[in-house]
């Protein structure tokens, strides 16, 4: 005999299975060093400017082969000090990618400078051939972002600014550990920026970022500017305790890189044919697969056809940022690479948490899911 309650009720909602990002510590190793290094923290009490600033400060900079770092408060702050350091604001103009988080161009625009919008390539960084057409008796600056964690073409790029007399200010906050040649990402400007917010690949345990430069110049107005005493601006310091726990994540950068590439490499393995896939760089260049981007004229259907199979996907990101309402104002012009990609980028769960397994379930989705696309589509046509 059956019993009412012995029936399962059926979940009206879906449950998700594998989570776009897991920001909590689930290492109990990790948190124990973490716990570790806060108990430290308190204890000596030197909350703002302790010493594990200036240790995570050197690490950095010796991890991405340049001289000094500076610490601040996030990545948003990083690049608007950046572009402040070089005197740049109000009548300067400064080229950068239309596909970024939006905090690209906010910091921009809070420095008073004027962007300037050139289209991207297939990569989904900024098409360097297209550059110089760009270049005004105003540029200053050009301002690349290796998107998804992969270098934009710096070789192209440093010639241009090279011939045209232009700062270079890298936006590197996807790509902490990628390289080319053996140059690591935030190497390549005069000055640049990292941010360590827990989405990134070296996180912090709130916000973060970093300033980059070989310049000891530059390093003092970056110093004067993030906490000022004798120049105008506001307050960018970092806190010691992110710093600190920083320190610890340190030694797992190389690990979470290797295993975000090893995660790449299966999807592609899986996918390939079935959506496009992103190159993986390989011998001395490598990207860091701060997200992992497929491209598909179906992709609101996939996304669609993956929530109910209980995966989390994202959009990186679904607006340009000339589009987005604030910046409307803009003169922006067209821009045909950037908007046609931007309707079928697609970024999957690939972060270090997550298994081989997981990798497989959702490639079997993407898979079926395009076998029924086929179907219904030649049926349509
Ligand atoms: C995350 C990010 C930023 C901003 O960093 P925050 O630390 O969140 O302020 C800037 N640019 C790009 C490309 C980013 O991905």
């Amino acid at each position: 005999m059956v019993h009412k309650h012995m029936i399962k009720k059926r979940k009206t909602k879906k449950v998700i299975q594998i989570p776009f990002r897991d920001l909590s510590v689930t290492s109990k190793e990790l948190k124990t060093r973490l716990l570790r290094v806060t108990d430290k923290v308190l204890s000596h009490g030197r909350l703002i400017d302790g010493p594990e600033v200036q240790q995570f400060e050197e690490q950095i900079a010796n991890y991405c082969g340049v001289d000094h770092c500076i610490g601040v408060s996030s990545g948003t702050d990083a690049l608007y000090l950046a572009l402040r350091s070089l005197g740049l604001g109000p009548g300067d103009q400064v080229i950068t990618t239309p596909l970024s988080w939006i905090a690209t161009l906010n910091a921009i625009n809070m420095s008073g400078c004027e962007p300037i919008f050139v289209d991207i390539g297939e990569d989904l960084n900024m098409n360097p051939d297209l550059v110089e057409e760009a270049i005004t008796a105003r540029t200053k600056a050009i301002v690349p972002v290796h998107f998804t964690g992969k270098l934009c073409n710096m070789e192209s790029i440093n010639r241009i600014a090279e011939r045209h007399n232009l700062f270079i200010v890298e936006d590197a906050a996807q790509s902490l550990g990628a390289m080319e040649k053996g140059r690591f990402a935030g190497s390549f400007g005069h000055v640049n920026s990292f941010s360590f917010n827990p989405m990134k690949v070296l996180p912090a345990y709130g916000e973060a970022g970093a300033v980059l430069t070989n310049d000891s110049c530059l390093k003092n107005k970056l110093k004067a500017l993030r906490c000022p005493l004798t120049s105008t601006s506001l307050n960018f310091k970092i806190d010691t305790l992110q710093a600190a726990m920083m320190l610890v994540g340190m030694d797992y950068v190389e690990a979470i890189i290797a295993r975000r590439i090893q995660i790449a490499k299966r999807y592609n393995k899986r996918l390939r044919g079935i959506v496009e896939c992103p190159e993986i760089s390989s011998g001395d260049c490598r990207q860091v697969f701060f997200d992992y981007v497929i491209k598909t004229p179906w992709r609101d259907e996939l996304i669609e056809h993956l929530t109910s199979a209980g995966i989390e996907t994202k959009i990186k990101h679904p607006v340009l940022m000339p589009n987005h309402t604030g910046y409307k104002h803009l003169k922006t012009k067209n821009l045909p690479v950037a908007e046609q990609l931007v309707g079928r980028i697609l970024s999957l769960p690939a972060n270090e948490k997550i298994t081989d397994q997981d990798v497989d379930y959702v490639s079997e989705q993407i898979e079926k899911f395009h076998i029924r696309v086929g179907r219904d589509g030649k049926n349509q046509q």
